[in-house]
């Protein structure tokens, strides 16, 4: 049976992931920004949390690692950079695999928000969930990394397959669409999905998950390299473009 991903708005702008896998009854907390409304998301759903997957360090993504794990007895698969938050079972990095029973997730580095930043990717299952490694039309602002390193992971996700779900962790996907149109206003793939979120919001609903094939036609973080917006903001290489467009982001 495939996969059910139970995802639920967390803090004030966090989305949850509960990943069930109903052939093991195995379930993983995909990062945990509040540990509470996890259990009880969990507990309405009848599942037990038995794994934690974290993406990176940051409270917003880990901070309720201790309270499942108490809870529950989770076992802690994460970054080394988490040991800052919560002790870890199973310390992963780029290339390793992780299992919810029979369903492989590819562990891939996407550092730049932070480093020790990772995205698991379930080739099978067609879904990857980027932490703030990506957003939908954004990417997460640059704390730890460089522009070069950032642009490289971003690479990565590129590289997956085009219908892949993207569950990123925070719906910023309003703001982010405000700061694409300015940067790349004649693309009008990114006004149609524009026009797009402002409907879904106005509705009241959740613009995550998004797929890789919209991003890649609009997202202007991932379109560094297109040769209108290297025109347009600079940079003798895609990832000084990146840079140029992560900075004006920061200021807008
Ligand atoms: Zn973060
Ligand atoms: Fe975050």
């Amino acid at each position: 049976m495939p996969l059910t991903v139970h995802q639920f708005p967390c803090l004030s702008d966090n989305y949850g992931f509960l990943l069930h896998d109903p052939d093991s009854g195995e379930t993983a907390a995909i990062d945990t920004p509040d540990g509470e409304e996890y259990l009880r998301q969990a507990d309405a759903k009848g599942w037990t949390i038995t794994h934690i997957w974290n993406t990176h360090w940051h409270p917003d993504h880990a901070g309720g690692n201790s309270a499942i794990v108490e809870a529950t007895g989770a076992k802690v698969i994460a970054p080394a950079e988490v040991e800052k938050l919560s002790k870890i079972d199973r310390v992963v990095a780029h290339g390793d695999t992780v299992q919810l029973g029979k369903h492989r997730a590819e562990v891939i580095d996407v550092s730049g928000h932070t480093n020790g930043h990772i995205a698991y990717h379930l080739p099978d299952d067609a879904i990857a969930f980027v932490g703030d490694a990506v957003f939908a039309l954004g990417c997460g602002r640059m704390f730890e990394g460089e522009p070069k390193q950032f642009w490289d992971s971003l690479q990565r996700v590129k590289e997956l397959p085009n219908d892949t779900t993207l569950y990123c962790a925070h719906e910023y996907t309003a703001a982010n669409a405000k700061f694409a149109l300015h940067a790349d206003p004649d693309n009008d793939a990114l006004r149609e999905y524009a026009d797009d979120i402002r409907a879904t919001r106005e509705r009241g609903e959740p613009t995550v998950p998004t797929v890789l094939a919209r991003e890649l036609a609009t997202n202007p973080f991932l379109r560094a390299d297109d040769p209108a917006l290297m025109a347009k903001w600079g940079g003798d290489a895609p990832h000084e473009t990146f840079a140029a467009l992560r900075a004006a982001k920061d200021n807008f």
